[in-house]
């Protein structure tokens, strides 16, 4: 900028024609140089302070126009002549550089803040404001200065000064470029660092947001979780109170992220966030720290009754049906519960209390609710002992099916066996069903078990048929889990098909309660099967809820009287009126009927009264293993007669 007044003057100078050929003096023409190098340096400097009151503007527009005016002044003073000046010209030309240096300055202020987006009409304006302030100063400058009489004429032409001013004007051309080309490098680094610094900030917000919450439902995570118990138990030490912590884990939920695909999970597992955030107050904290487990704190409530009241709200909101799609679930939360400083006074203590608090819950069935309290803290280990060995279990196939006759009362004769799963344990001996399938339907290993469970039964079946049973059918027993199965219908093409069991001679048995679950999608789930031939019963009916409506448009084939009704039938008329009239709904949806637990004669006989088309129980025989069953086939076949008087 300073070459730039400076050129500009001395041009103009060059411009004016004098009559004799002036000559300059090179120190002083320097000076002059200098001064407008410093003052435009000087004022830049101010224009790029924080600040700018109007009294520095003031100053610094001041120390601007008169170092302008010195710049001239001290060039005319090179010029090798006395020149007088005209004093009203001469403050007039000062005047003009002062104000007009200041309105720049001004304008250059304003600008300068925001390197990225400057306007740049106001930045021209700017430009021009202080060209007019040099070239005003100059002019009036040179209209103040009085030459020499003897000079006045006609000016001369003077050829070097021509090539001066052509290579001033260039050199300070060169200059300015250069220093506009480096200015606006330099404001496009700036841009470019201010976008990445910009971008980084975003990145790491964003960052630290992730490393805080959980993706899918947006919930705090284990470590914003532990930041907020931890002044949870900050606060409740400095103010003597106590608070809750809720461990709340899905029932169920990995049954249903297995079979039915994790976008259904997802949704049950945001929806269960949402409600959860709908219970909770505002001071509470719900964050998620696993698969399908949810933590809830209650900072303020301390009345114990009060804690289990809105766990008993949570449970309830989370008990609601979900929709997914056409799909409508139902699941339902265990929860367990620790309190500071009651059952611990660490994060860690609190969390580990209440999750066996839940565990223990769970184990009373979904739904439930429970405080920690001291004993509870080995069961944890054991449960995990418990799916690990039940995972090595299904891989080295320790399991096999017993299997129990169905005896048809008309004739005697065996018209299928039920499977009947044992965990033959290596160390632990035969264990009956109840004590793995609930654990194995938790954890979702029903799936590999039940697929075996299916293959096995029909392998077996054919060995019979082979042996001499031609039309011998096996009846397996189907977990909800396995029903809502997306692939259960392939798996029981392929064990048919590998097995080479005709579908007719496979027969599953799906428990009331899980039909009425959704029967919409128990209709399409049943209709598949049946289509390939594939009987299907009824499992322990009359102990649930039935539709009458849905039992009449189902596709089935038997009805399995529950034992329950059975056991009391000779001695309370009750069972007995229950047992006749399911009988009696059974032929009227023209499907046979099936009484389980049939353990003596007098039951039997009642049965047969009854005109029950076929049994099951102790009274034939125990589930037997499957060399047993052979050999009490082949006993059947000769002694046709009547079952169970041996
Ligand atoms: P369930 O389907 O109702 O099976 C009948 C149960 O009643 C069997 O017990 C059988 O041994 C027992 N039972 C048969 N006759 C009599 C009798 O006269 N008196 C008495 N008191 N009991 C009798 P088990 O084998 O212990 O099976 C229990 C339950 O375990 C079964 O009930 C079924 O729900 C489940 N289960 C068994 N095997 C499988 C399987 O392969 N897959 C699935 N998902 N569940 C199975
Ligand atoms: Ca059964
Ligand atoms: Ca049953």
């Amino acid at each position: 900028m300073g070459v730039g007044i400076w050129s500009m003057h001395f041009i103009g100078m060059l411009a004016y024609r004098l009559p004799v050929p002036v000559t300059y003096d090179v120190g002083t023409t320097l000076v002059s140089l200098l001064i407008a190098i410093v003052v435009t340096g000087f004022a830049l400097w101010m224009a790029s302070l924080r600040q700018m009151g109007i009294r520095r503007l003031l100053f610094a527009g001041t120390i601007m126009g008169v170092g302008v005016a010195s710049m001239h002044y001290t060039g005319m003073l090179a010029m090798r002549m006395t020149i007088r000046y005209d004093h009203f010209l001469f403050v007039s030309s000062i005047l003009i550089a002062v104000i007009a240096s200041t309105a720049a300055l001004k304008i250059v202020f304003n600008l300068r803040s925001d390197v990225v987006s400057a306007d740049v009409p106001k930045k021209f304006l700017s430009a021009l404001i202080m060209g007019a302030a040099i070239s005003g100063m100059h002019y009036t400058g040179m209209a103040a200065a009085r030459l020499p009489a003897e000079m006045s004429g006609s000016p001369l032409p003077n050829a070097s000064d021509a090539w001066l001013a052509v290579t001033i004007g260039l050199t300070s051309f060169l200059i300015l470029s250069i220093a506009l080309i480096l200015s606006l490098v330099d404001s496009h680094l700036a841009t470019r660092t201010a976008g990445l610094v910009g971008s980084l900030k975003a990145a790491n917000e964003k960052l630290h947001y992730m490393a805080l919450h959980d993706s899918l439902t947006h919930l705090p995570n284990r470590i914003l979780l532990e930041d907020r118990v931890e002044q949870a138990i900050r606060h409740a030490r400095s103010s003597s109170s106590e608070f809750s912590l809720l461990f709340l884990d899905v029932d169920r939920f990995k049954p249903i992220n297995d079979a039915m695909g994790h976008h259904v999970g997802d949704k049950v597992l945001q929806e269960v966030a949402t409600r959860l955030l709908d219970v909770a107050g505002p001071e509470d904290t719900v964050a998620r720290i696993g698969g399908d487990e949810f933590i809830v704190v209650l900072p303020a409530r301390k009345e114990l009754g009060k804690v289990h009241e809105t766990a008993r709200k949570i449970r309830d909101a989370v008990e609601r049906k979900i929709e997914v799609g056409e799909q409508s679930l139902s699941v339902s939360a265990s929860i367990g519960i620790s309190l500071f400083p009651h059952d611990g006074t660490s994060f860690r203590a609190l969390l580990g209390n209440a999750d066996s608090a839940m565990y223990h819950a769970k184990s009373k069935g979904p739904g439930q609710i429970q405080f920690y309290s001291g004993e509870m803290n080995d069961s944890t280990a054991m449960r995990i002992e418990m799916e690990n060995d039940l995972r090595r279990g299904i891989e080295s196939e320790e399991f096999v099916l017993y299997y129990q006759p169905k005896v048809t009362l008309a004739t005697g004769e065996v018209e299928s066996v039920e499977a009947l799963v044992r965990w033959n344990h290596p160390v632990k001996g035969v264990l009956p069903p109840q004590s793995f399938i609930p654990r194995a339907e938790e954890t979702g290993l029903i799936i590999p078990l039940g697929r075996w469970i299916i293959g096995q039964a029909c392998r077996e079946a054919v060995i019979w048929q082979r042996a001499g049973f031609p039309r011998l059918r096996v009846a397996v027993n189907l977990s909800a889990l396995q029903f809502i199965n997306q692939d259960l219908m392939k798996e029981i093409l392929s064990a048919l098909e590998s097995s080479g069991l005709s579908p007719e001679c496979l027969e599953l048995e799906i428990t009331e309660t899980l039909l009425m679950q959704d029967p919409e999608g128990a209709m399409r789930t049943l209709s598949g099967i049946r289509k390939k031939g594939v009987h299907i019963a009824i499992d322990d009916f009359g102990t649930g809820y039935s539709s009458f409506s849905y039992l009449k448009k189902f596709p089935l084939d038997r009805l399995k009287i529950d034992r329950s009704f059975i056991t009391d039938i000779c001695d309370n008329p009750n069972d007995a009126a229950i047992v006749r009239t399911i009988i009696a709904l059974g032929h009227n949806l023209n499907l046979k009927v099936v009484a389980e637990g049939v353990e003596n004669r007098e039951q039997l006989d009642m049965l047969k009264a009854m005109e029950c088309d076929a049994y099951q129980g102790f009274l034939n025989s125990r589930p037997l293993p499957p060399a047993e069953l052979a050999d009490r086939l082949k006993m059947d076949q000769g002694t046709i007669d009547f079952p169970g008087n041996r």
